[in-house]
């Protein structure tokens, strides 16, 4: 049996230089009081870039690129991002206005996401975005509110499949889910689609979040292509779009290693000229967030006490669960695990000690970091929880125990 306890994978997306974390091209201490306050969130231009850049490289030339907006819904780092990527997916008016804000074109942003209110769908057809209808009611009101604006409303129709995959982090498809519309009653909703005045686009659908591993992305990916031209028989029209979802995991926790995704792209680079023949006018549409934007953001918190309790040693910074649930371990979790943490203005320190990072909330739950092995801190150091620019601070209670709010920063 193996019994090394498993490690963080090293995160090296950083430079170190006198043993501070370089971000964006300063120090973390400069950048720290360029900001002017702690804590904050800083996402790296940079490191964004060459992941899309790297991404282009790997993935086949003629499959979409679109980033999904809740991931990170920073308007800055929407704007950065709306000129690298073909479209943008939201899921509320607020992410839709984000995405229009930074300029993309209407026909690429997509709106998916249960319960849309009828003022949110009446704005995103007054917009010209394309709406994923997320149940028959749906549809409906849809076709209505078209008639009142005397325009076609854009729709595709997202589709809960008919299988589910053991493996993801978080399923979002297959079963009895709240999301889409179940394979089985798909054909019956095509045929309503085909009687109302409506401008139908094809399919999206999302198998799951946050997978690390590339053998459960290919098989989600080819029971998606199988199941999606099986129902294409049943289209009212043509098909013009075919969204994949996203769902490519990063390294958070001991023991997670990155998906390799050349096997992905190969076998999507085969999937490909398969659906060009079958559906010649259909886009192929990968929608990613936390893939393309979380090793590229950190959070950082500073010490501000410490304390020795019955022999452990508590480190408490004004930064905690409020502002980064994920990292407290509340936000999906079952067993909490650490997320990879630092002194960022000093990585390796003179010395070394096991330490448990906690922040200013009254709440066992308030847990930045579980007895971590760290460098040796004083009062005003920065903590750095990195993989943090996916699902960070709008993920969290930010209102809870009315603390400052948390400014972000993309450099
Ligand atoms: C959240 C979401 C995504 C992005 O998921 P990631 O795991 O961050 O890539 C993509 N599509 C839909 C419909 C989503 O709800």
């Amino acid at each position: 049996m193996n019994t090394a306890r498993p490690v963080h994978w090293p995160m090296n997306q950083f430079p170190i230089v006198d043993d501070c974390l370089q971000v964006g091209g300063i120090s973390l201490r400069q950048l720290a009081a360029r900001v002017g306050q702690t804590p904050f969130y800083a996402y790296d231009r940079r490191l964004i870039d060459e992941r899309v850049a790297w991404l282009r490289r790997v993935l086949p030339p003629t499959l979409k690129l679109h980033y999904a907006i809740k991931a990170n819904p920073m308007p800055a780092l929407v704007q950065h991002l709306a000129w690298q990527v073909d479209g943008l997916d939201v899921a509320s008016l607020g992410e839709m206005q984000v995405a229009l804000d930074a300029g993309m074109n209407p026909a690429h942003i997509s709106f998916a996401g249960p319960g849309k209110r009828p003022s949110e769908l009446a704005a995103a057809i007054a917009a010209g975005i394309t709406i994923h209808l997320e149940s028959a009611r749906e549809l409906e009101t849809i076709a209505r509110i078209g008639v009142e604006q005397g325009q076609q409303p854009r729709i595709a129709v997202r589709v809960n499949p008919d299988f589910e995959l053991k493996t993801s982090g978080m399923k979002m498809g297959g079963g009895s889910k709240p999301f889409g519309i179940d394979a089985e009653q798909v054909p019956a909703l095509l045929r309503r689609i085909g009687e109302l005045s409506l401008d139908f686009q094809g399919f999206h659908l999302f198998t799951g979040s946050q997978n690390l591993r590339a053998e459960t992305l290919i098989e989600a990916h080819n029971r998606i292509f199988e199941l999606a031209l099986r129902l294409a028989d049943d289209a009212p029209g043509r098909m013009w779009l075919l969204n994949i979802g996203g769902g490519f995991g990063i390294p958070y926790f001991p023991g997670d290693q990155p998906l390799n995704v050349q096997p992905i792209a190969a076998n999507l680079q085969r999937w490909l000229p398969l659906i060009a023949d079958r559906l010649p006018e259909a886009e192929v549409v990968l929608e990613l967030g936390r893939y393309l934007v979380g090793e590229a953001g950190i959070y950082v918190a500073e010490v501000v006490d410490r304390k020795v309790s019955r022999g452990q040693t508590f480190l408490i910074t004004n930064g905690g669960l409020h502002q980064h649930l994920a990292a407290s371990g509340n936000f999906g979790q079952v067993i909490r695990k650490n997320y990879p943490v630092v002194v960022g203005n000093r990585v390796m320190g003179t010395e070394r000690e096991v330490v448990t990072v906690v922040g200013p909330l009254c709440t066992p739950l308030d847990v930045l970091a579980d007895r971590m092995d760290l460098a040796k801190t004083e009062i005003g150091d920065l903590i750095v929880v990195f993989q943090s620019g996916a699902y960070g601070l709008t993920a969290s209670p930010t209102a809870f125990l009315s603390h400052p709010l948390c400014p972000e920063v993309l450099v």
